[in-house]
């Protein structure tokens, strides 16, 4: 599978449906984080680029906002069938650039085609008409005009997918900046746009964060942020965006709690935890890497959750047999690292992994072994901060208003779980989670149309919904009078007899 990619292409910006070098002549290596070797380069843009990139996204913006709906539905599934064609492909990209296992780059590109099918029934946008005795009032949702993108590196092509279909349903044009250590998949997928989009109505530019992004979010043409990305990266860019006070959407990290009662289907719930520690090595921002567990089913869910991770088979991430993959770069690895080194230095138990993998075959491989901590209390680094790797927290309970109040205290809140047989006790948690999502006895049960986002520092605003296109409009009113003649205001008063 891995022959059809050409790891020694070069990619340039997409730059009105034409790939164009960058302006400061330096490129950016693209790794596979399983053997270290080049997948491709990019290059390493910088403000001269983005001028062009949204420039050409302006010019776009006229034609392309009054596109008819079915012309903009029709184009949508364009996009879905072309990843459809290609799927394996892409999901060889997205495994050789991440590390990721490629049964997981499969789903990957599946969810990638759902954004684009399910934002393809969504570009008819409503407005809404309120009568008035002597007037009407129209209220007209219009696309907001060229919006930046800029996403990470765990799940590219996805991240891709959820900013560009529903910014193309609503009629938006588009500079998008992907991560510049995974970016393969997206830059395969701006390609396939060339011939399928009208010239610069989608803009993709490659780089360094700071080198782009600045420029990016502060263009006086740019009229909406959406990224997705750190917490620190955020507050940047929400800075950034002050500058000529344009709205952002912001879909940050997360330190989720993953909550078992004592009547819990415990193998279903012991599924979860592996799931979490396990898939994209950890690389999720919505995982469950706190697990809160009922003191009296601890023993025997740790037992079920430690047997299942021993057995977690690592391998060539292209191999369909491997379980896990390799961490997605040298950055990432070493902060996980320190986090468990913290982990161990701070007294929480380790109860499976905290080491590197020794992957046969693989020996420059960024692989770490699935790790799980017991014992963990609410003050160390492990219980407060987001890891981003495959490394989860058990923390025991028995009291349920204290375990809420332990489960909603982090700075994040992006998502939760809960696992009972008692449907008023799911509910009662359920809303008492300061969360943007709560899965019950299910983790990771994400359909299209569901909204996703953040509460708290996790951020603000909602992907994956028809909600989205919000973000991608705004309302105008237009108020028609239907009374005849002037108010009267000015009328010379009238003098009694
Ligand atoms: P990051 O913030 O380092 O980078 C994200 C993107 O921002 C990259 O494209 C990067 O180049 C760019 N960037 C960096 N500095 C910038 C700057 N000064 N101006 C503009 N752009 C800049 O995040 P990351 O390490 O790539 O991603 C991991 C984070 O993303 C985690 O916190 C994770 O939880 C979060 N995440 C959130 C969601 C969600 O939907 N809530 C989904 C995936 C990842």
């Amino acid at each position: 599978m891995a022959a059809q990619i050409d790891h020694t292409r070069t990619y340039g910006h997409l730059i009105g449906n034409e790939w164009v070098q960058g302006d400061s002549g330096k490129l950016i290596e693209l790794r596979n984080p399983a053997t270290r070797s080049i997948v491709g380069k990019i290059q390493a843009g910088n403000a001269a680029d983005v001028d062009r990139a949204v420039r050409a996204a302006r010019d776009a913006f006229p034609a392309w906002s009054r596109t008819e709906p079915l012309e903009r539905q029709r184009i949508l599934l364009e996009i879905a069938a072309r990843l459809r064609k290609r799927h394996a492909e892409f999901a060889v990209m997205e495994s050789l650039n991440n590390g990721k296992t490629i049964i997981e780059g499969f789903l990957d590109v599946q969810n990638a085609i759902e954004q684009f099918e399910f934002y393809a029934g969504h570009t008819h946008l409503r407005g809404e008409v309120l009568d008035f005795p002597h007037s009407l009032a129209l209220s007209h949702r219009e696309p907001i005009g060229v919006v930046a993108q800029i996403i990470p590196w765990n799940v590219a092509l996805l991240m891709a997918a959820l900013k560009l279909a529903p910014a193309l349903a609503a009629g938006c044009t588009v500079v998008l900046k992907p991560a510049e250590t995974v970016c393969l998949p997206v830059m395969a997928l701006a390609e396939e746009l060339m011939d399928i989009l009208p010239k610069g109505v989608v803009n993709v530019v490659t780089g360094y964060g700071g080198d782009v992004g600045e420029r990016l979010v502060t263009h006086p043409d740019v009229r909406k942020v959406s990224f997705t990305g750190s917490r620190a990266t955020a507050q940047k860019i929400i800075g950034y965006a002050s500058h000529s006070i344009i709205p952002q959407t912001m879909e940050l990290g997360g330190k989720s709690p993953n909550i078992i009662c004592e009547d819990a289907d415990l193998d279903a719930a012991a599924e979860s935890v592996v799931m979490s520690t396990v898939i994209n090595k950890g690389e999720v921002c919505l995982a469950g890497s706190r697990v809160f567990v009922h003191r009296r089913v601890r023993d025997e869910l740790l037992d079920k959750v430690t047997s299942l991770l021993g057995r977690i088979r690592f391998g060539d991430p292209l191999d369909p047999a491997t379980q896990i993959g390799a961490v997605s770069s040298e950055v990432q690895f070493d902060r996980v690292m320190s986090y468990i080194a913290a982990g161990k230095r701070e007294g929480a138990q380790l109860a499976v992994g905290g080491e590197r993998a020794n992957v046969s075959g693989l020996a420059d491989g960024l692989f770490i072994q699935p790790t799980l901590f017991t014992g963990v209390q609410r003050d160390m680094t492990i219980f407060r901060e987001e890891i981003f790797g495959p490394v989860t927290s058990v923390i025991d309970w028995d009291d349920e208003t204290d375990m809420i109040e332990s489960a909603n205290d982090s700075i994040y809140g992006l998502a939760g779980g809960v696992w009972t047989r008692d449907l008023t006790r799911a509910h009662r948690i359920a809303r008492s989670l300061e969360t943007g999502t709560v899965w019950v006895n299910r983790y990771y049960n994400t359909r299209p149309g569901m909204p996703l986002g953040g509460s708290k520092q996790s951020g603000f605003g909602r992907e994956n919904s028809h909600e989205t296109l919000a973000h991608y409009t705004q309302l105008k009113s237009v108020v028609v009078n239907l009374e005849e003649g002037p108010i009267g205001l000015f009328a010379p008063p009238r003098v009694s007899a």
